[in-house]
This record gives structure tokens, sequence and C-alpha cells, in this order.
């Protein structure tokens, strides 16, 4: 492939990529499955990676999620929600561990946690009290859905210290809630929604509460935004602190000291996925240490510290089973 080649074909690409950007994270209604999605970006990156000029700041490789709706009030995000980068395979793991090895002293030790397939949101609490809640939007600039996420039943409003901080967790919609909805949709008449993590974005952006409120929603907490006076230095550390403090984490994260165990994680997860009343679409992986994840750094659309390992595509739950219709 010549260069005028490879730049008719990254247009194309990046068309495509946005036209399926907008209907997953502005409308959420995707029109292909994530697999499609993430294989053309790969694409995407590759033709990118040999031709380096041809990159622009505005390439999905580049951005992280979609643009905030005009219909909420905007957050600005002090430090930004960033994305993930993704591994698809052992080799993957492998060299993400080989990089942060490089890049830092002393050995790594890593955090393993399921990755969520919900909504990225941000919580702000004053003094204790829960006073803002943001989509993560471009990644600066998200959308005001705190009356929406009040309506989550495990977050709590008040916390057992009267910290002021901003934290991140993942909304989501747990199996049972996404069935039953889907479920009382198609008896109205009404279009399904794809999948549980656009069902959840979806009841969340939602200018109507009492739509959120119905639809059964859940959060877990994973990560830290702006907390000032923390004296914790390691990832583990801060998700037992927000446990303590009334957040929900989700119980099954473990430390790894090697990639060995990280793969052994992965696969039992893998295989135990199905059994999950809630879906997640891959692992995350975190350098534990704080000043070591501080030493990889970031790049624009990701950090340096951790990374998404991707499950290959699975059949999408449909069965339901003696589901009470609470919507
Ligand atoms: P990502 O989903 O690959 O990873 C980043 C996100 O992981 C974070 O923002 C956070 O929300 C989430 N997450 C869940 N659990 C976490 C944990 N324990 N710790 C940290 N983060 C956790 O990246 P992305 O930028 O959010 O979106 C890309 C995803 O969206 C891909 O899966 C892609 O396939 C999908 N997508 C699909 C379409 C489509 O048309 N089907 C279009 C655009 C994007």
């Amino acid at each position: 492939m010549d260069r005028k080649q490879a730049q008719e074909q990254i247009n194309a690409l990046r068309e495509l990529l946005n036209q399926y950007g907008y209907e997953y994270y502005v409308l959420d209604k995707p029109s292909v499955p994530d697999a499609e999605y993430d294989q053309k970006l790969q694409e995407l990156q590759k033709l990118e990676a040999e031709y380096p000029d041809l990159v622009t700041p505005d390439s999905p490789t580049q951005r992280v999620g979609g643009e905030p709706l005009d219909a909420f009030e905007k957050v600005q995000h002090n430090i930004p929600m960033l994305s993930l980068g993704n591994a698809f395979n052992e080799q993957d793991l492998r060299d993400f561990a080989r990089r942060a090895a490089e890049g830092t002293d002393d050995p790594v030790s890593f955090v393993c946690e399921l990755k969520i397939d919900g909504l990225a949101v941000s919580l702000t609490y004053e003094n204790g009290k829960f006073v803002r809640g943001a989509t993560r939007g471009d990644g600066t600039t998200g959308e005001d859905i705190t009356s929406n996420l009040r309506t989550i039943r495990s977050m709590p409003l008040t916390i057992k210290e009267t910290e002021t901080l901003e934290i991140r967790g993942e909304a989501f919609m747990p199996h049972k809630s996404f069935l039953s909805l889907n479920k009382a949709r198609e008896e109205r008449g009404e279009e399904p929604f794809a999948n549980p993590r656009n069902a959840a974005a979806g009841s969340l952006r939602q200018l109507d509460p009492k739509i959120a409120a119905r639809r059964n929603l859940d959060i877990f907490l994973y990560g830290v935004g702006e907390w000032e006076n923390s004296e914790l230095t390691s990832h583990s550390e801060r998700l037992k602190k927000l446990e303590e403090l009334g957040f929900k984490t989700n119980p099954e994260w473990k430390k790894c000291d090697t990639i060995e165990e990280v793969m052994e994680y992965v696969e039992y997860w893998t295989n135990e996925r199905p059994n999950l009343n809630y879906e997640i679409d891959g692992i995350v992986i975190k350098v534990d240490d704080l000043d070591q994840q501080e030493e990889l750094g970031y790049t624009a659309k990701s950090p340096r510290w951790a990374i998404a390992y991707k499950f290959p595509a699975e059949e999408v739950v449909t069965e339901l089973t003696d589901i009470e219709l609470s919507v």
C-alpha cells in the first residue's frame, strides 16, 4: 500500500469509527458488536503506526469517549477520565508487564480487577456528602447526572469520614434488571436495549430521574480522581479504604506479584464469567504502587500503568427466567 492509499484507508476507517462512536457513546445505540469496533480501531492504529505523520488529534485512536450531550449541565474533570489500552492475548499482557518493569526500578506488583461493562462515572463528595456525579464524556468534559446517580441504592449519599474526594467507578445494570427491562420494553412495543452497558448508559442519561430510579442500577467504585489528603501508597490500599468509607467495590479483585498469576486470574474469569450476575467485558490490570504509576505516566488517551484485557466476543444473554417485572 502506498501513502496515498494509506491516507484513503485511514480516512475511511475514521469516518466509520466516528459513526460507530457516535451511535455508542452519544445515542447509547450501537449498530455493530464491540468486537467489530475494536477490530476496526486496531486496523486504524496499525496504519497510523506505519504512517505516524498521518495521525491527527481528532483521530478516534487519540480520543476518549464521545461528546457530552447539551441537554445536561457540563462538568469539567480536573483530572481527565481516560480510556485504557487494550490487550487481546497473552503476548499483549506479557508486553505490558515488560514495559512496566522497564519503566520502573523496583519489581512491579499488579492488581487485577473485573472490567465491568457499564458507564464510567465520577462521584464528588464534599465534607463527606455526595454533591456531584458526572459521566466521562470526552474525558475532560462530562455530563452532570447527579440526580440520576442519587437513585442508585448501593451508592452512599454520606460517607463515614468528612473527606472531600472525587472517585471513579462503573455504574451498571445487573442481568436481572436488564432482562426484565427489555421484556417490558418489548411488551410495550418499544425497541429493546442492545446490551446492559447501553441500557445503563441510556438510563443514566435520562432527564427524568424517576426513569433511572425504576431501572435498578448498581455501581462498583474502582479508582480515585482527586483526593488531596490521602496518605495511601498503593491502588490496593485505595480499594480497601473506599470499602471502609462505605463504597461498593468489586470483591473479586486480586493482587498479583507475577504475570503468571495475572494469567491465572484472566483464565479463571474467562471461564467463570457466565456465572456472574452482571456483565464484564474483560479484566483490568493495574500497577499497584502509586509512585510506580506516576513514573510510568500516561499517553494522550490512557495510563501506561494499566491495561484492559478484552475477552473474545461471546453470545449475548437473551434468556429470561422467572424474573419479576419491576419496570
Ligand atoms: P474501554 O472500555 O476499553 O476501557 C476503559 C473503561 O473501562 C473505563 O473508562 C471504565 O469505564 C471501564 N472499567 C470497567 N471496569 C474497570 C475497572 N475495574 N478499572 C478501570 N476501568 C474500568 O475503553 P472505552 O474508551 O470506554 O471504550 C471502548 C469500548 O467501547 C470498547 O469496548 C469498544 O468496543 C466499545 N465501543 C463500541 C462501539 C460500537 O459501535 N459497538 C463504539 C465505540 C466504542
